[in-house]
């Protein structure tokens, strides 16, 4: 969950300045392995600029982190659930250079927290109980 705190034209990557309104922005990522590594370089200011995220975070703030554990790629499909409720497409591919989706950055002009929560607990792995092996 990232807050932009007002209007800011940027240039994301090599793509011509684009105009990103205030407000909240869901990007959504994947990390197979290390995940709080990878968290921790989204907070960090030193970093060389390498996905489209990395240029949009020198301008915009962090608020919230949701995860889920997922021994498969689940992020596309969380991506889709989250872009219904959204206001908007405000760039097209951005985070979605290798996939199919429209885009992984999805706006808000309200916070959408709560709604987030909601949408990431379809995508909790639920701790299925060991299947009883035939008796007898
Ligand atoms: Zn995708």
């Amino acid at each position: 969950m990232i807050s932009l705190a007002r209007d800011t034209i940027m240039a994301v990557g090599a793509r011509p300045p684009h105009k990103f309104p205030a407000g909240y922005y869901c990007y959504v990522g994947s990390a197979m392995n290390n995940l709080d590594k990878r968290i921790a370089r989204h907070f960090s200011p030193e970093k060389r600029r390498r996905w489209h995220i990395d240029y949009f975070l020198d301008q915009a703030a962090i608020t919230a982190v949701l995860t889920f554990e997922s021994t498969r790629r689940r992020e596309c499909a969380l991506s889709q659930a989250v872009a219904g409720p959204a206001d908007g497409l405000v760039m097209k591919g951005f985070g979605s250079s290798d996939c199919r989706c429209r885009t992984h950055l999805h706006y808000f002009r309200e916070d959408p927290l709560p709604l987030l929560e909601k949408i990431l607990q379809k995508f909790t792995p639920v701790r299925k109980k060991p299947k009883m092996k035939g008796l007898g």
